[in-house]
């Protein structure tokens, strides 16, 4: 393939870096890696193979991931136990990561016709190294295949190009999106994020007005609709005259330098036709068409320590597509479950919404008023003989807050008692099941009383005889008990536990 082309660009003065591209057509010289920044897939983004060359391969030991340790970008993730070689070629078209773009995956076939799989590719220093599988564990095997000199093929099959289409459409599109913030608005990105799924986002220092938003949004598609070009320029790195990148004046740095690692020997610069020029080692579509760029028109107010920032979220290309599809299925199936047209939708759900809090409210109230019932009912049995009174009250009940049912009719009783200035001791257990005949049934126990010692005296039998797990504070005690709760067994427990009590 070739080095220059009007998509890549090696500026006057550079020309050495045509050296550094090892096309595999040097006769009888040494063979050596392509620096990252004129790799193949950095030349030619939409290449999908090419014939390469086994510069180096090693059997990857991954360092384990420090505690606490940030990743940058989102890695396909290397499967725990996955036997991997290290192989370096001397040119690429599977990107490793960098510039806020994830590794490519991809696939490389070897002279005997194994594929391999590439599970993600990763810079080091100036060189891309490929994280091949070795599916049937035989390493020796690997490491003889993979012999400095052989012949493969590099491929990006249909799933790595796929992804990598994916990365290049949102990776063009943040830096469209943050030209376009910087020069019309004045707002610098302080970073941006490519996630595995769903919107990307860049980070400005404020949130921005639906109007903002949507003159972004407009000047945006004008671009697209125009199908501005794209190129790449690079010369060589002059180590000396890398400049220190700019901060803020939080000390966030904005846009990117170089990574400090980085020996490639590459200045690379990405450059939309008059709308921006930003160093990058991404790969980037040539062109503006079809990015079809969205923006969400919101941003999100983060909040951190010492800084105020702002999330603007935006989708492009096939994610846009497959993000449209899904939020449009769950609209269709909410409103089919409501009955009415998509546009009533929220209208519908403002009305479940405040049915159902009033339901709730209602539910509470009634509770309340049932819960006295039923505590004026324990009081009548209670007698006036001065003894312990003590009794078991279990109920059926299927609503997920059983346990504040019976806290209520627990008030109730004490308040009935503090009006009737009894003092008559008791000690009371309320249970209370849901209707199903389930094994995995959640039964709630509350248990009160006229003194701490005896409550918690049933609670710490409760937890040894029927494994309820609970606690509590003075005068109550509540747990859950999971499983069937059955009349002839769990009751009869309970009655025991009340019994021994003296
Ligand atoms: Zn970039």
């Amino acid at each position: 393939m070739s080095i220059d082309s009007e998509y890549h660009r090696i500026l006057p003065g550079s020309d050495i870096l045509r050296d550094w591209i090892h096309t595999g057509k040097e006769q009888g010289s040494e063979i050596y890696s392509t620096p990252v920044g004129v790799l193949a897939c950095q030349r030619s983004p939409l290449l999908r193979q090419l014939d390469a060359i086994v510069v180096s391969s090693v059997l990857s030991t991954p360092p384990p991931l420090a505690k606490g340790a940030k990743k940058v970008v989102i890695a396909p993730t290397i499967p725990k136990g996955a036997i991997c070689l290290e192989v370096c070629l001397n040119d690429t078209v599977i990107f490793p990561e960098g510039g806020g773009q994830p590794s490519d995956i991809g696939i490389i076939t070897t002279q005997d016709g194994t594929v391999w799989n590439v599970l993600q590719a990763k810079r080091q220093g100036g060189q891309a190294i490929h994280y091949v599988h070795i599916a049937d564990g035989n390493i020796d095997r690997a490491l003889q295949i993979f012999c400095a000199g052989a012949q493969v093929k590099v491929e990006l099959d249909q799933a790595g190009f796929d992804r990598r289409y994916d990365h290049m459409t949102l990776h063009t599109s943040q830096h469209l999106l943050s030209a376009l913030l910087e020069t019309r608005l004045n707002l610098p990105t302080l970073s941006w994020s490519m996630t595995s799924a769903g919107p990307c986002y860049v980070e400005i220092p404020r949130g921005m007005s639906l109007e903002e938003i949507s003159s972004i949004q407009a000047e945006a598609n004008r671009l697209v609709f125009e199908g501005r070009k794209i190129h790449v320029e690079v010369e060589e790195l002059d180590a000396k005259a890398r400049k220190p990148v700019e901060k803020t004046e939080t000390g966030r740095a904005i846009g990117k330098g170089l990574p400090e690692d980085y020996t490639g020997g590459v200045n690379r610069v990405v450059v939309i036709d008059g709308v921006d020029r930003n160093p990058c080692c991404g790969t980037h579509l040539p062109s503006l068409n079809n990015l079809q760029l969205f923006i969400l028109p919101q941003t999100d107010a983060l909040s951190r320590s010492s800084t105020t920032v702002a999330r603007l979220n935006f989708l492009a290309g096939p994610r846009l597509i497959s993000h449209l599809a899904s939020t449009h299925s769950h609209l269709v199936s909410t409103s089919a479950i409501l009955s009415c047209g998509t546009p009533q939708v929220p209208d519908r759900v403002k009305l479940v919404v405040d049915d159902r809090r009033s339901a709730t409210k209602r539910v509470e109230d009634v509770e309340l008023e049932l819960g006295k019932y039923i505590a004026t009912d324990l009081i009548q049995s209670l007698g006036n003989t001065g003894e312990l009174f003590k009794k078991h009250v279990h109920r059926t009940d299927d609503s997920a807050t059983a346990l504040s049912f019976l806290t209520a009719i627990s008030s109730a009783f004490s308040d009935e008692m503090a009006k009737l200035q009894s003092q008559t001791p008791y000690l009371i257990v309320l249970t209370s099941s849901p209707s199903a005949h389930s094994s995995t049934n959640t039964n709630v126990v509350f248990v009160f009383g006229s003194e701490d010692k005896r409550v918690k005296e049933v609670g710490d039998a409760l937890k040894v005889k029927l494994a309820v797990k609970g606690g509590g504070k003075g005068v109550k005690w509540s747990g859950k008990f999971t499983g069937l709760w059955k009349n002839g067994k769990e009751d009869v427990l309970v009655e025991e536990i009340l019994d021994c009590v003296a």
